[in-house]
């Protein structure tokens, strides 16, 4: 049965279990519940199997348990990476990637519908803002990866890094990863921002912290203003200086993200540039060869391999500890909003 009631997943635990108390008799039903929710990720009262059907119908009349729709997988690329596209309820489309890696799998997921902060070299950026997603909305897109690979909690890692600037959504992301915590260790979620100081405030004083990861993409305030307009709200040494008072914790460093694009940000100096920026961070460096797209201005090319092991080869000679993320999944368009942006070419969804 639908109805237009609540989606239980939106709802945080305090709330949930508030929620469930009025129709739910005894208490131990609402833990029952929750673990079907939390642990089990169901979408429908009837999975429930231990409730008793009455039970489970009057939940079905008052609330509902709702995760985006799947419109679109692509064929799993030559590394078994797979994006999914999803429709939301208001007709919103979203994408989450799986990515199979040797033991571990990362799941990324996106936590709005679109973004506001215009970063050019994205595509999700060059289609505009669009909503926040809801707890709900983003658990959706775990829940529904994870079932359909069928991979082991234990396995999972979970990188917020699709559409969206996960730190402008901080209530319900928080929320989100709440649940996801029931099942994943902080230390194996990665939350990816542009830098939005805040943000990063409000993520240090959290008692259970995800990694972070903070998209830099250019050793000098003038480039990053170029690429990054968010800069002039948030500039660069500001950014650092947030990074510093980020509270470390042991075996864990921060990830700074960086998209190599040829001739712009790729050089020997840029490296050493970018080595004297973090001098003193614990963290590392992921270099992101740029995924070419028709969307984005033409200038914006990846680099060839030669420039891209130049660039890795100084910054480990500064005594940076680099990985490069050679594109999962280049072929299926893995880059943040890619899928959704070939959908819209196709399909003309305004917004
Ligand atoms: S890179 Fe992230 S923050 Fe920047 S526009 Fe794209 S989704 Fe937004």
């Amino acid at each position: 049965m639908t109805n237009d009631g609540a989606n239980l997943y939106d709802l945080p635990q305090p709330q949930l279990a508030r929620a469930l108390g009025t129709i739910v008799s005894p208490p131990f039903r609402v833990k029952q519940i929750e673990e079907w929710m939390y642990v089990h990720g169901v979408d429908s009262f009837d999975a429930m199997t231990n409730i008793p059907k009455e039970l489970r119908a009057a939940l079905a009349e008052h609330y509902r348990l709702d995760f985006p729709q799947v419109v679109e997988r692509t064929t799993p690329s030559a590394d078994g990476s797979q994006k999914y596209l999803f429709t939301l309820r208001d007709g919103n489309r979203i994408e989450a990637v799986y990515m199979p890696m040797g033991e571990r799998t990362s799941i990324c997921l996106s936590s709005q519908a679109g973004c506001a902060v215009g970063c050019t070299f994205c595509v999700t950026g060059f289609f505009g803002a669009g909503r926040n997603l809801t707890p709900g909305e983003m658990l959706g897109q775990f829940f529904t990866t994870q079932h359909e690979h069928n991979v082991p909690m234990e396995m999972m890692n979970v990188v917020f890094m699709g559409m969206g600037e996960p730190l402008l959504n901080f209530e319900n992301l928080v929320a989100t990863l709440d649940v996801l915590y029931r099942n994943i260790a902080p230390k194996r979620i990665t939350v990816s921002t542009s830098g939005i100081i805040p943000g990063i405030d409000e993520l240090a004083k959290l008692p259970r912290r995800p990694n972070l990861a903070v998209s830099v993409n250019a050793p000098d305030r003038r480039r990053r203003e170029e690429i990054m307009p968010i800069t002039k709200k948030y500039p660069l040494e500001e950014l650092i200086a947030s990074l510093k008072r980020y509270p470390s914790e042991k075996g864990r460093e921060i990830t700074i993200e960086y998209v190599l694009l040829a001739g712009y940000n790729d050089s020997h100096l840029d490296a050493v540039a970018l080595a004297k920026l973090i001098h003193g961070l614990r963290v590392k460096v992921n270099a992101i060869p740029f995924n070419e797209d028709p969307n984005l201005p033409p200038w914006m090319k990846r680099p060839k391999e030669g420039s891209i092991d130049r660039f890795v080869d100084t910054l480990v000679r500064n005594g940076v500890a680099v990985t490069v993320r050679r594109s999962k999944g280049r072929e299926i368009a893995a880059a943040c909003g890619q899928l959704r942006g070939q959908d819209k070419r196709r399909t003309k969804v305004p917004g």
